[in-house]
């Protein structure tokens, strides 16, 4: 089984750009984000489980989801955002472990914005952290989203400070526009596939 390895940074860090050079060198990414969206849709244990948490009214006619109605709920009370979480970890969780399986690369990628915060980074083998300027990531994030400086600083005071992260990972790239992420990769990749040879 491909050993498993969780890739993080904070947002605007850059961590799906460094995914794509993996994804380059043949390494399958599991982009938990983009499924858990997914998810909410296909997945009939998790749409039961919205359903009967937070009313029928939370999927349209059409049985997409009525993300307004869920936002406006969760976000106003952590005690239903700890909720719709409680739901869609594990329903992540059981398609990634699928995935995996059926994966033939010596190690595979997960990559979360919310790696350490919501506890998954214990279920990888290694956790990487993408690290950049503060301040590099709000004008990335600004020009990629057209997004307002307040509203991309909210967002980023929800996630974890970056010492904190810093002390959880095992191996770090540094996107700061100074140090090259290629060679950063390859370097990597040698030592994850050390890694995997070994376990
Ligand atoms: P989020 O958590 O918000 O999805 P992310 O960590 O996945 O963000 P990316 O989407 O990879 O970050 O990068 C943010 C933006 O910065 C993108 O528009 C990307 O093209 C740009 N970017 C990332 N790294 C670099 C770099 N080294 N040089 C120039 N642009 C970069």
């Amino acid at each position: 089984m491909s050993l498993k390895v969780g890739i993080t940074g904070g947002m605007g860090s850059g961590k799906t750009t460094v995914c794509k050079v993996f994804e380059l060198l043949g390494i399958p990414v599991f982009y938990a984000d983009d499924e858990a969206k997914k998810l909410m849709i296909t997945d009939p244990i998790l749409v039961e489980e919205i359903k009967s948490a937070f009313g029928k009214a939370a999927y349209f006619d059409d049985q997409t989801l009525n993300r307004k109605y869920i936002s406006n709920i969760v976000f106003k009370d952590p005690e239903q955002l700890k909720m719709l979480n409680s739901f869609v970890h594990p329903a992540v969780f059981r398609a990634m472990e699928q995935w995996a399986n059926q994966q033939k690369a010596p190690y595979v990628l997960k990559e979360a914005a919310l790696l350490f915060e919501s506890g998954s980074y214990q279920q990888n083998r290694f956790n990487i952290l993408v690290s950049s300027p503060l301040a590099l990531r709000i004008i990335r994030v600004i020009q990629r989203d057209q997004m307002s400086r307040e509203k991309v600083l909210e967002r980023i005071k929800n996630q974890f400070p970056e010492e904190k992260k810093a002390q959880m990972a095992d191996f770090f790239i540094q996107n700061n526009e100074q140090e090259f992420i290629i060679p950063q990769v390859l370097k990597l990749h040698q030592e994850l596939l050390k890694k995997a040879h070994e376990s």
